[in-house]
């Protein structure tokens, strides 16, 4: 067995690569961009090397960087994880020329299932049952239309060397065909170098069937069950379980032997995943499923698989890549239970699923009955030069329902605060009828975007529990507001809260009519009395008429977030600037929401600006991010240069209080 790996990549894989590695007695290297010096997989790591800056092609993509780093910490092993250099058949290469174990497949391997058509070729060979369709070499337009007719509409265009649904068009009919061609051989060649395209048969009621086979150096190709991933947005997979809903035992062994078979047909060696499409409009049947690629490498979605079989796959790797024996054999697994996975992610499913960064300033994730795989603690901020997934929520139940039901409840007791999350939209998935059904294809979710994206509203108790804390009145956090009045009418204290949530304005009022008891009342919400006793920091108990809950809550940056009843809440607290405060203001700080390059500063020392002038813009991951005077007022001092790389929370420019 090894004694060192290094492990090329970041975020919750290497870190759950770590985990199997150090408990069997493996030392880890890390490596690591410049966004990621303080990340959880550098800090669990034995020794961790700086392999560049933050974009990904500089550093986690850079074979001699990555390679290098092996070198110095004299590591025996790489392991690539998922994404970045996992399916490179040339860092595969350059693992060998440095005399380094790459852990995974031969380069050979990767290399003949990296072209869909080459691909799909070398499977229909090996009597691999493959979608019907032309997956040939010409590319004439005439030529590919009459296939497609052969073939019959609807079909669907794809790009041989494509990915992430990249160079994909569905078309319905002969007259659109030569335009859909033309629009996806321009993605594909812009998108991947390559235009070249081939046509299937457009499967009717899809669902994304995938089997995972594992093969050692010594002749043993095994599968391990399949794992159903038809919940996707985008043909991104958002939720995944083992076994497929309404699998039987004959389609899993018929799915299971086209799986070594296609892994035989490459020499494949290590964990590998092959991705079928089956058409469920009949349900699934054993003369309709396809395969669609295979996946030479660890899948995100490979802890369903280890909860059903009881596997580590991680360690069945490492003992593979140490040129171990497979320790069982087909007829030793054994399926147990149902697993599912969620993927929760910084993203806002209410602005057409956009990357969110930002502070995460709460992070509690339900670890009681779930399996939480993270890279991301309670703290880190969230860049936006890598893929915004925050953590796997992992739950094994004896059937489907239970499976099901644990994760709901899991998703719910999840509370993520400085960061937009998909936690409520995954609920409202999760809950959804048809999946609790199992009823499931990979459109299931658009269809189903209207009652997964509505966000529910806050009634007056989390409006009250809102301002409240705010306030600090709920037992610990420090006032983040002051109210914008506070008198008293009859004896009775009252406050008066504005909270924004999103760009609505909400004014709360809650009157004392007790040491804690409150009436709020809010425009639109029924008011109610609310009673609230303070327990441990950031949590409160409280009682609204015959109601009695438990409220977690969190307090940071002018912002307010409450957990209760499994849903979550944040608002704004916007900032109150009294004649006090401007006078003696030592005058506000823009500082950078998250690390990046200064490419523009508008701002200049002693210039005048009105709330909401742009003051300076901040690339980060290709994109442009400007950030804007928060008041009016006078640039007091700017104190970054285009070009210059600013690390996240600096401090960028300043404005004086706005005299006269
Ligand atoms: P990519 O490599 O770009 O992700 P895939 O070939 O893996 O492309 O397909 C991605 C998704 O597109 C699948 O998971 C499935 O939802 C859908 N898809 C692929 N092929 C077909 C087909 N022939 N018919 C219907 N849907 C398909």
């Amino acid at each position: 067995m090894f004694r060192k790996i290094l492990i090329a990549n970041r975020g919750e894989i290497a870190v759950r690569v770590m985990r199997t590695a150090h408990r069997l007695g493996i030392a880890c290297v890390a490596v690591y961009s410049d966004a990621d010096a303080e990340a959880m997989h550098v800090a669990l790591a034995d020794e961790a090397y700086r392999i560049g800056p933050p974009p990904a092609r500089d550093s986690y993509l850079h074979i001699e960087a990555v390679i290098g780093a092996a070198i110095k910490s004299k590591a025996d092993a790489i392991h690539p994880g998922y994404g970045f250099l996992s399916e490179n058949a040339a860092f595969a290469d350059a693992c060998a020329a440095a005399g380094i174990v790459f852990i995974g497949p031969p380069a050979d391997a990767i290399r003949a299932m990296g072209l869909k058509d080459a691909a799909k070729r070398l499977m229909a060979d090996a009597g691999v049952p493959v979608v019907p369709g032309y997956h040939g070499e010409r590319q004439e337009a005439d030529f590919l239309a009459s296939e497609a007719s052969r073939i019959g509409f609807p079909v669907l265009i794809k790009a041989r060397a494509g990915g992430g649904g990249k160079g994909m068009r569905r078309v319905d009919d002969a007259a659109s065909f030569r335009g859909a061609l033309e629009a996806a051989q321009r993605e594909a060649l812009s998108s991947f170098g390559d235009g070249a395209v081939l046509i299937e048969k457009y499967v009717s009621s899809p669902r994304h069937i995938e089997v995972q086979v594992f093969a050692d150096a010594h002749g043993s190709v095994v599968h391990l069950g399949e794992r159903d991933c038809s919940l996707q947005r985008r043909h991104q997979k958002v939720i995944e379980e083992a076994p497929a809903p309404g699998m039987t035992l004959l389609l899993r062994d018929a799915m299971g032997e086209a799986a070594v078979k296609a892994a035989a047909a490459v020499g494949y060696r290590g964990a590998g995943t092959v991705e079928f499409i089956a058409d469920a409009s009949d349900g699934l049947r054993l003369d309709r499923f396809y395969f669609m690629e295979m996946n030479t490498r660890l899948q995100v979605e490979h802890p369903v698989t280890e909860a059903v079989t009881g596997l580590d796959l991680v360690e069945l790797q490492l003992r593979v890549a140490a040129g171990e024996p497979l320790p069982f054999s087909q007829r030793d697994v054994v399926l147990n239970g149902h697993a599912v996975e969620a993927r929760l992610y910084a993203e806002d499913a209410a602005k057409d699923f956009a990357p969110a960064t930002g502070r995460l300033h709460r992070l509690r994730l339900p670890d009681a009955f779930a399996r939480i795989d993270t890279g991301v603690r309670e703290g880190d901020t969230v860049t936006p030069f890598y893929d915004p997934m925050l953590a796997k929520v992992i739950v094994h139940g004896k059937t489907r329902d239970e499976a099901f039901a644990q994760l709901s409840r899991a998703l719910g007791e999840t509370q993520v605060a400085g960061c937009v999350t998909n936690a409520g939209f995954l609920r409202a998935l999760v809950d959804l009828p048809q999946v609790r059904a199992g009823d499931v294809d990979t459109g299931l979710i658009a269809r189903s975007m209207d009652s997964l994206t509505g966000a529910a509203e806050p009634d007056a108790v989390v409006l009250g529990l809102a301002a409240l804390a705010s306030l600090g009145l709920l037992g610990d956090s420090g006032p983040a507001a002051s109210p914008f009045a506070h008198f008293r009418v009859w004896g009775h204290a009252v406050y008066r809260v504005r909270l924004l949530r999103g760009d609505r304005e909400l004014e709360v009022m809650a009157t004392a009519l007790g040491r804690t008891v409150y009436r709020i009342e809010s425009q639109g919400v029924p008011p109610c009395e609310l009673a609230v006793t303070p327990r441990v920091a950031g949590v409160a108990r409280f009682a609204a008429g015959e109601r009695i809950g438990v409220a977690h809550h969190a307090v940071f940056d002018g912002a307010v977030a409450i957990f209760v009843d499994g849903a979550a809440f944040t608002f704004t607290v916007p900032p109150v600037f009294t004649a006090d405060e401007d006078q003696t203001g030592s005058g506000d700080r823009i500082a950078a929401p998250f690390p990046g390059t200064i490419k523009l500063a508008q701002a200049e020392a002693g210039r005048r600006v009105k709330k909401g002038d742009p003051l300076l813009v901040l690339e980060a991951m290709k994109m442009d991010h400007t950030l804007s005077a928060p008041r009016d007022g006078v640039v007091a001092d700017v104190l970054v240069k285009p070009g210059q790389q600013v690390k996240d929370g600096a401090v960028l420019v300043t404005l004086e209080a706005a005299h006269g």
